[in-house]
C-alpha cells in the first residue's frame, strides 16, 4: 500500500465537473477566511478538465447568466469569477460591449478550465471511481475507501481512505430502451467526437425535441450542405424554453429552501409547473432560426432541413451501406423508411444513482417513502447511526432540492453550504485539521 492509499483524507470527491470545481473553490476560499484546512482529493475520469466537450458547437450558447457562475452568488468578490476570468483574459471591456448576459458554451468552458487549473494538485485526472468500500471499526463504518482504476487497458487500481466523501458524477446520456450505441448510432453527448468520422453524408436523422436535438439539428445541417437533416420527435413543434423572470425564480437559492421544505405533492405541483424551464424546450432563438432555414429552403423548393414531428422512430436497423430508419407519423400510423447515415439521438440525460457507487456503503443510507434517497438540507445522504462518514451530493437531489439541482444556477450557493457542513463536521470531531495537499 503506498503512502497516498494509507493517508486518510477529511474528503474525496468523486467527478470534477463544475459542481466540485466550485467545491474546490469554497474550499479553498474557507481556508483563506478562517484558516482552517480541509484536506481534500478530487477523482475525475476524464483525462483533463472537461464540460460536456463532445457538445460544444460552434455558436451555442449559455442558458444561465455570466453571474451565475461557480461562486459570485456566494461570494461576488471571489477571484475566480467569470469577470475575473475575463479580466485576467483582457477581455474585460471587449465583453461589456458585447452586450450579452449569455456567453458562449465555448468561452464559458475557457473559463471553467481557468478556475480548474489552480487545482490540478488536488486532482486526480485519468480516475474512474469505480468501487466505494466501507471500513468499519467496533462496528461502525468510520472510513471509505474509494477505488479508482487509474488505466482501463491495464485495469490498475488505486484506493483513497476518506472520511467525507462528494459525488459529483453528473447527468448519464439516456438512450431509448432497446438502442445500442454503435459507430453509425450515437448519443449527442458524443456528437463531436464522432463526427470526424463522418465522410460525406447524404442523410442524418436527429432524434428529440429537446435544446440538444435542436443543436443538433442546426448543427448538422450548417456543417453538411450536401445532406438532409430529418429531426423526428413526438411534439407537433419545437416548445419554447420559459427563460422568463418570474419563472427564473425557480433557480433561486431561496426557492431550494421553499422546495426542499414542501410536501410530497406541492414539490411535485412545482415540478410540473415549472418543468418547461428545463425540459424537452428549446431557446426561442434557435427555434426560430430553424424555422428561418426551413421556410427559405420551401421557398428555393430544395428542403435539406426535414421537420417530422408529430412522430416517432419506430426501427433502425443496419444494412452494408448505412442504416435503415423507419418514422412513424402518429396522427394517421403512415410509416416512412429513410437510409441514413447516420442517427443521433438527443434523448437526454438522467441523473447517476448515487448507490451505484456507493455498493456496500449504500446499506447505511435511508430511504423516502417513494424510495428515493433521503438527502438532508446540507446535500448529505441521511444515513443510520452505524455509518460515520459524510456522504454528500451534488446534482442527483431534484427530487429533495428542486430542479436546480442538475444546473449551474445554484451551484456557487450550494457549495458553500456544503463547506459550512463539512466543516462543522470535521470541528465536531476535534481532530486538527491538517494542511490541504
Ligand atoms: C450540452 C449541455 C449543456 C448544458 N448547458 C447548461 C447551461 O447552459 N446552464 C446550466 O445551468 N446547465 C447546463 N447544463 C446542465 C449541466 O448538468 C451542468 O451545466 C453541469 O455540467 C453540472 O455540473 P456537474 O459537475 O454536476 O456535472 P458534470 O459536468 O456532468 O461533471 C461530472 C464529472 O464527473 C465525472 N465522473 C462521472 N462519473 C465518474 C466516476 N465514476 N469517477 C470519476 N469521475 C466521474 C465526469 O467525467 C464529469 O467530469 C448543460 C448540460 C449539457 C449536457
Amino acid at each position: 500500500m503506498s503512502a497516498a492509499e494509507k493517508h486518510v483524507h477529511d474528503l474525496v470527491g468523486i467527478g470534477f465537473g463544475p459542481s466540485n470545481l466550485a467545491l474546490a473553490i469554497a474550499l479553498r476560499e474557507h481556508h483563506t477566511q478562517t484558516g482552517e484546512s480541509i484536506d481534500t482529493v478530487f477523482l475525475e475520469r476524464q483525462p483533463a478538465f472537461g464540460w460536456h466537450r463532445g457538445m460544444l458547437l460552434e455558436g451555442t450558447t449559455m442558458q444561465v447568466s455570466f453571474l451565475k457562475d461557480l461562486v459570485t452568488m456566494r461570494n461576488p468578490t471571489s477571484e475566480f469569477s467569470f469577470l475575473s476570468y475575463l479580466r485576467d483574459r483582457g477581455r474585460l471591456a471587449d465583453f461589456i460591449n458585447h452586450k450579452t448576459m449569455f456567453p458562449s458554451r465555448e468561452e464559458f468552458h475557457d473559463y471553467l478550465e481557468w478556475a480548474a487549473a489552480p487545482f490540478a494538485g488536488q486532482v486526480e485526472y485519468g480516475s474512474e471511481v469505480v468501487a466505494v468500500t466501507p471500513v468499519q471499526v467496533d462496528g461502525r463504518v468510520e472510513y471509505l475507501d474509494v477505488v479508482a482504476r487509474r488505466d482501463a487497458a491495464s485495469g490498475e487500481l488505486t484506493t483513497r481512505r476518506t472520511r467525507n466523501l462528494v459525488i459529483a458524477t453528473g447527468l448519464e446520456p439516456f438512450l431509448p430502451e432497446g438502442t445500442v450505441d454503435d459507430e453509425r448510432v450515437w448519443h449527442s453527448s458524443e456528437l463531436l467526437f464522432r463526427l470526424p468520422g463522418l465522410r460525406d453524408p447524404r442523410r442524418l436523422v436527429v432524434v428529440g425535441a429537446g435544446q440538444s436535438a435542436a443543436e443538433v439539428t442546426e448543427h448538422l445541417h450548417g456543417a453538411f450542405p450536401g445532406a438532409e437533416v430529418c429531426a423526428v420527435f413526438g411534439k407537433y413543434g419545437y416548445v419554447p424554453a420559459d427563460d422568463s423572470s418570474f419563472a427564473n425564480r425557480v433557480f433561486d437559492p431561496q426557492a431550494v429552501d421553499h422546495f426542499f421544505t414542501a410536501p410530497p405533492r406541492v414539490k411535485e405541483m412545482l415540478m410540473g409547473y415549472h418543468a418547461s424551464t428545463n425540459y424537452s424546450v428549446v431557446d426561442l432563438d434557435l427555434i426560430d432560426e430553424l424555422y428561418r432555414r426551413h421556410y427559405q429552403e420551401k421557398v428555393r423548393g430544395v428542403e435539406r432541413l426535414r421537420i417530422m414531428s408529430a412522430s416517432r422512430l419506430t426501427e433502425v436497423v443496419a444494412g452494408a451501406g448505412g442504416l435503415r430508419a423507419v418514422v412513424e407519423f402518429l396522427p394517421t400510423g403512415e410509416r416512412t423508411a429513410l437510409d441514413a447515415d447516420v442517427v443521433v439521438y438527443a434523448t437526454g440525460y438522467r441523473p447517476g444513482d448515487p448507490l451505484t457507487l456507493l455498493g456496500a456503503a449504500g446499506e447505511h443510507c435511508r430511504r423516502l417513502p417513494g424510495g428515493g434517497l433521503r438527502i438532508e438540507r446540507d446535500y448529505r445522504i441521511a444515513v443510520a447511526d452505524s455509518m460515520g462518514c459524510g456522504l454528500y451530493v451534488q446534482g442527483a437531489t431534484e427530487h429533495t432540492h428542486g430542479l436546480t439541482s442538475t444546473l449551474l444556477s445554484a451551484t456557487a450557493v450550494r457549495v458553500g453550504e456544503i463547506t459550512r457542513s463539512l466543516a462543522g463536521r470535521l470541528r465536531a470531531d476535534r481532530r486538527p485539521y491538517v494542511l490541504t495537499r
